[in-house]
Formats: structure tokens, sequence, C-alpha cells
């Protein structure tokens, strides 16, 4: 079985920017640039933090565009390549049509700045009210978010850089584990 081609996170952005980026990995710069201006990580650890972060957003932007059943971490999603998911089922109920909503996100977002995982809230929640990835969507993302384009760009770049074999730059948990002196006594 030969394994999956690793996703493309740049397709689509012009040739020219991604060779730079690809640059940047190479030379072993891109880490230092994302922290520069990524400094922090978020604390949204739990599918809880997560619901109520989302809700909060939504209760900002889309408060009457539905409920939400329920928003959680997926440690599944990157096999789908795919970052977040929207589904909505409807079904009646008592008479009156009812859609349940869900909204997943994917579990590599828990150790990421606060701007990506906005970013990918806003997506997700903008897919509410727009099903496809056209002008209306990426209007209300920018609504929601207005430096989504770059948002996006520059965590695309950093999921290249992770896919290139880079540690984590924003986990919970320090890369480096304590060495104890052999000889101790
Ligand atoms: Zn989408």
């Amino acid at each position: 079985m030969r394994p999956k081609p690793p996703p493309d996170y740049l397709a689509g952005y012009p040739a020219a920017l991604v060779a730079q980026v690809r640059q940047l990995i190479a030379q072993d710069k891109l880490a230092g640039l994302l922290l520069q201006k990524y400094p922090q990580a978020h604390e949204v650890r739990t599918d809880k933090a997560l619901y109520d972060y989302v809700l909060e957003l939504k209760s900002e932007y889309l408060r009457n565009a539905g409920q939400l059943s329920r928003v959680a971490f997926d440690g599944r999603l990157h096999l789908k390549n795919a970052l977040g998911m929207h589904t909505s089922i409807s079904r009646t109920q008592g008479g009156n049509l009812k859609a349940k909503r869900e909204i997943r996100v994917a579990a590599v977002f828990k150790e990421m700045p606060p701007e990506f995982l906005r970013m990918i809230a806003v997506h997700e929640l903008a897919h509410i009210k727009e099903r496809e990835h056209d002008k209306a969507f990426y209007q209300l993302c920018r609504h929601m978010a207005p430096d989504y384009a770059q948002l996006e760009f520059d965590l695309r770049t950093y999921l290249v850089y992770l896919d290139a074999g880079g540690v984590s730059l924003w986990a919970a948990e320090p890369n480096c584990k304590t060495v104890l002196p052999s000889n101790a006594e």
C-alpha cells in the first residue's frame, strides 16, 4: 500500500509565494518569523472550552443563525485532509424542522496561537450561513476576522512547516525533556 500523498496546504496560492515559504522552511527561518508574529498560545484546550469560545463568537456575529449542538476538537479530521468541519442534519421534531449543527476543529488547533484558532472558528461559523467558499463566504469571514486572508495563509505555512518535520511552536508541554544528571547520588 502506498502512503497517501501529503495534502498541499498552499494549493491555489501564487507559485512565487509558495516558493518563498518553502525556502524559509529550508533555511530554518519560518518558525522564528511565525513566533515573532504570533508569540502566544491560546488556552482553549478542551471541547468545553472550545464550545464556549465558538459560541461567544457566534453570539457576537451570527446570533440569529440557529443553534449549535456541538463543538469539539477532532483528532481524525486530518485523515480527511480537513482542518475543520461543519455539519448540519435537519430533522422534524413536533412538526418543526430542526437542524442539529456541529462544528469540529482539527486537533492540531489545540496548540496554536489565538489568531489561528479564531481563523478556523470563523471559517466554520461562516459555513452556517454560506455553504460554498465563494465571495459571500469570505466576506463573512472578514467581517468576523478582518485579517482573515492573512491568518489563513500564515496558518497554512505553519502546516507545511509541520509536514516538513518541524516541531510544534505552541505546544502546551515543552518539547525538551528535563535531563537528569546520570551520576546524581
Ligand atoms: Zn470551508
